[in-house]
């Protein structure tokens, strides 16, 4: 009611004055006051993104099938979206449930997400409720709002309860996206779930997806599972009720199930791989070096494809104190994603160890461009 008021109330406002900052939302047709322009909005979000990756956990690299995958989905997406944005899809390498979109179209979804999902179909209720966000500019707007430069994100509770990410945040010290735990209003995600739907009819979606992923979402929280998605989304038995009202007008459409399970099957593959990653980190933060080196050698068997398999080991071996084997094991982690500031970091420490602090001072250059931490800025501020 409120909110329809003030909906009437930017309507007239617009009407009367017609002033600059008025615009058509291409997502719900309505009229609002618009304090960015499509290019700042793109520009922030272009600013954001490639530190959001560092941040979170790095992009997922292991198999390229899943990350083809996903963006060959939410391509799909985008192109029924209302408005035209630069649409990238990136898979983060994080085990927590989350997914993120920020202004102008970039946007995240995290592994540990995919692997609790069944369906395509699923997978899309998720990128289409992202796009909307981006879509409809809640995030920009949101951040022109506050003028504060917070982000209109959907997440980040991940850098509390992820343990790779505490790992992360331990070594990264001064975060550049601090205070970035702005979330959508409630309006903004009842929008996002109600045009997302419709995106993924114009799609070709089977939308009972869009349900069934609330459900899994609604299990898992009543389980007592603290996942950073639900902080900002809490599941809720109207929201599913909400979700099948809709579908329910529109049967059929692609569930894609087995494209599904076949395009994500590295992720179930490994399963076992990340869950001794999670324990690994766990346990070198408790400086029980022996047993993360015992993990990361658990989770390698599992699959040598995964950077964050060879970091692990290379952070348990500098532990150890075991610096020439562990740099092996940097070097594999480096070869796998060069885009990983915390490869380098890890690197610099062993070579540190070794006494080539000409090769550190390089490492912590790179990561230093990559991403900005205390670690490498005092080493550097050192030599
Ligand atoms: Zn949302």
């Amino acid at each position: 009611m409120l909110q329809q008021l003030a909906q009437q109330a930017t309507a007239t406002f617009c009407m009367i004055f017609g002033l600059l900052g008025c615009a058509t939302n291409d997502v719900t047709g309505q009229d609002e006051l618009r304090l960015m322009s499509q290019a700042e909005e793109i520009r922030l979000g272009e600013k954001q993104y490639p530190q959001l990756i560092q941040q979170s956990g790095g992009r997922y690299v292991a198999d390229p099938v899943v990350t083809d995958y996903v963006q060959s989905v939410g391509q799909r997406l985008a192109q029924v979206a209302d408005r035209d944005l630069p649409y990238e899809f990136v898979v983060i390498n994080d085990s927590d449930w989350n997914a993120w979109a920020l202004p102008g179209g970039k946007i995240g979804i995290n592994r540990g997400l995919l692997l609790a999902m069944q369906s395509e179909a699923e997978l899309a209720a998720v990128l289409a409720h992202e796009i909307v966000h981006a879509a409809a500019g809640h995030g920009a707007n949101q951040t022109a709002a506050t003028q504060l430069g917070r982000l209109g994100l959907d997440v980040l509770g991940a850098l509390i309860d992820n343990p790779a990410a505490r790992q992360a945040s331990a070594q990264v010290g001064s975060l550049v996206l601090g205070g970035a735990r702005a979330k959508f209003s409630r309006t903004d995600e009842l929008e996002a779930d109600r045009f997302g739907m419709e995106y993924m009819r114009r799609a070709g979606y089977d939308l009972q997806g869009a349900v069934e992923l609330q459900e899994r979402f609604l299990a898992k929280s009543k389980g007592g599972s603290a996942v950073s998605l639900f902080a900002t989304h809490p599941p809720s038995a109207d929201r599913v009720a909400a979700n099948r009202v809709l579908a329910d007008r529109t049967t059929g459409g692609y569930r894609s199930e087995q494209a599904y399970l076949s395009a994500t099957q590295s992720l179930r593959d490994a399963a076992e791989g990340y869950e001794a990653l999670a324990q690994g980190i766990k346990a070198y933060l408790d400086d029980d070096f022996k047993t993360a080196l015992g993990l990361a050698d658990k989770a390698l068997k599992l699959d040598k494809r995964e950077p964050a398999f060879h970091e692990l080991r290379g952070f348990a071996l500098l532990g150890l104190k075991r610096f020439e084997e562990g740099l092996t094991s940097a070097n594999q982690a480096v070869r796998l994603n060069p885009d990983y500031f915390r490869h380098y970091n890890l690197r610099a420490q062993l070579y540190q160890g070794l006494g080539r602090l000409l090769d550190a001072r390089s490492d912590y250059q790179i990561s230093l461009s990559i991403f900005p931490t205390k670690e490498a800025q005092a080493f550097l501020d050192r030599s």
